[in-house]
């Protein structure tokens, strides 16, 4: 089934093609017609569904359409809102916007915090139809009285679960409340919590209710691999990993800033080029990273969880989890980077003994027991007792606080002495390594 059953302009089909989509995808197919029929939305879909063309083609299309009224006098206004978490994401969704709109008379701005605001000062004095901005910043404009937010005719949250996670309730309410109150209401979120429903509840209206499963984690395509190893053996597995079997792109997750600095500091000491992105890394400083690693320079990129929300990598053969995360949730968003469009993809997660809880919780939550196995060489010590998380990091002492906003996080485990496992339960679960990789069939949500 191709775009041009949506009734899209010919310019937004033109640009799509040049993109190479034939088909929409399954979250697509809901969303475009709904979007262009000016319902509000709830859709429960995550990164790797195709969901920013599924809202950015029908708003391209709303907002370039004539016969959609748009302000008749005064100075042009921000016609359409979209808040992201994250700046990576910002950045991505608003080159999604220039792409799909290239043939289309719109603009498109980007406002993200760590970079200078005058610039953006100086961009706000133009005309901005649609501004794709993580809320922070947005909130700086509204207070320094640089922007105006009263014209807005569409609102998109994406990646809602996430704002909220990252502790920006309060700002979006804040900017929920500068926005004219006849709008239409787009909200994207992976999961569909309490707090979820909440937010929606004072936000849309009757809205058209659609969910996707993601076309990676879900996939045929992506192989879960368990390889059991005592905690301060993961950076040499991970460099042996990386060696013999020729890893030339890998995303590797810690689960703290600091793990990430060490972990990519010892690769590169192992002739390994790895770089790290995380939340104090700069905006300059993380977007070259990223570039490198997409073009394929960089080998390995070494990323914590927030930093590495949204990024958009195809087809990339290998994600590591050199920590499991401690949302299980998180383990999802990490995979989601690999096997795209019908590529395989390989998730590897090196697991210690402290980690066995964190690991039964996510393989409840994906629906999918993970195969375990041994390296020889790396097995695991039996003596080697359980040590408690701290601060989401093995053996670390500092306060456990939300990498992007120094909050605690929402679902995070707190320290848990002695709740762990023995070594003996680790050579136990080794037990169960099946010869042939096992690929995941649940929904992965
Ligand atoms: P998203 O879920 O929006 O982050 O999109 C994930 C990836 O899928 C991006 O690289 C898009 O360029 C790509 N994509 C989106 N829609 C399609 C489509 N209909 N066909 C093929 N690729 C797509």
């Amino acid at each position: 089934m191709s775009f041009s059953i949506f009734g899209l302009s010919d310019e937004i089909i033109r640009a799509v093609t040049e993109c190479g989509y034939t088909d929409p995808t399954p979250i697509q197919l809901q969303a475009i017609p709904a979007v262009l029929s000016g319902a509000d939305l709830m859709a429960g879909a995550q990164t790797g569904t195709g969901k920013t063309a599924g809202f950015t083609l029908p708003i391209l299309h709303r907002l370039s359409d004539k016969s959609v009224k748009g302000p008749s006098s005064g100075r042009p206004a921000v016609r359409a809102l979209i808040l992201v978490p994250t700046r990576e994401l910002a950045a991505q969704v608003e080159q999604s916007i220039r792409e799909y709109g290239k043939y289309l008379k719109l603009n498109s701005m980007i406002m993200i915090g760590g970079v200078n605001i005058n610039p953006q000062i100086t961009r706000l004095k133009s005309r901005v139809d649609i501004l794709v901005a993580t809320p922070g910043r947005l909130l700086d404009h509204v207070q320094q009285r640089t922007l105006d937010l009263s014209r807005v005719e569409i609102l998109v949250l994406d990646e809602a679960d996430r704002m909220l996670d990252m502790g920006f309730i309060r700002e979006i309410r804040k900017i929920l409340a500068l926005l004219p109150e006849s709008r239409q209401n787009l909200l994207f979120s992976a999961t569909f919590s309490d707090e979820i429903q909440t937010l929606a509840a004072g936000l849309v209206n009757k809205p058209v209710r659609i969910e996707a499963a993601r076309r990676n984690a879900t996939a045929e395509n992506v192989t879960h691999i368990v390889h059991p190893v005592d905690r301060e053996r993961k950076r040499d597995l991970l460099a042996h990993l990386i060696k013999r079997q020729h890893w030339a792109q890998v995303l590797v997750f810690t689960r703290t800033k600091h793990g990430a600095n060490k972990l990519a500091e010892y690769l590169v000491r192992s002739d390994i080029p790895s770089l790290v992105i995380h939340g104090n890394k700069s905006q300059s400083a993380r977007t070259r990273a990223l570039a490198e690693f997409k073009t394929g320079r960089l080998q390995v990129l070494v990323a914590t969880d927030i930093a590495a929300r949204g990024i958009d990598i195809t087809e990339l053969p290998h994600v590591v989890n050199f920590e499991l995360p401690n949302v299980p949730e998180d383990y999802i968003h990490r995979i989601g980077r690999t096997g795209r469009a019908g590529a395989k993809g390989e998730a590897v997660s090196l697991v210690c003994v402290d980690e066995l809880k964190l690991l039964t919780e996510i393989e409840r939550v994906i629906k999918c027991e993970l195969t375990h196995h041994l390296i020889a060489g790396f097995e695991p010590d039996p003596d080697i007792r359980a040590e408690p998380i701290i601060n989401g990091s093995n053996g670390g002492r500092r306060g456990m606080v939300s990498e992007s906003t120094g909050r605690q996080r929402h679902g995070q485990q707190r320290g848990r002495s002695g709740s762990q496992p023995g070594a003996g339960m680790l050579a136990g679960q080794a037990a169960r390594s099946r010869p042939a990789p096992h690929r995941s069939g649940g929904r992965g949500r």
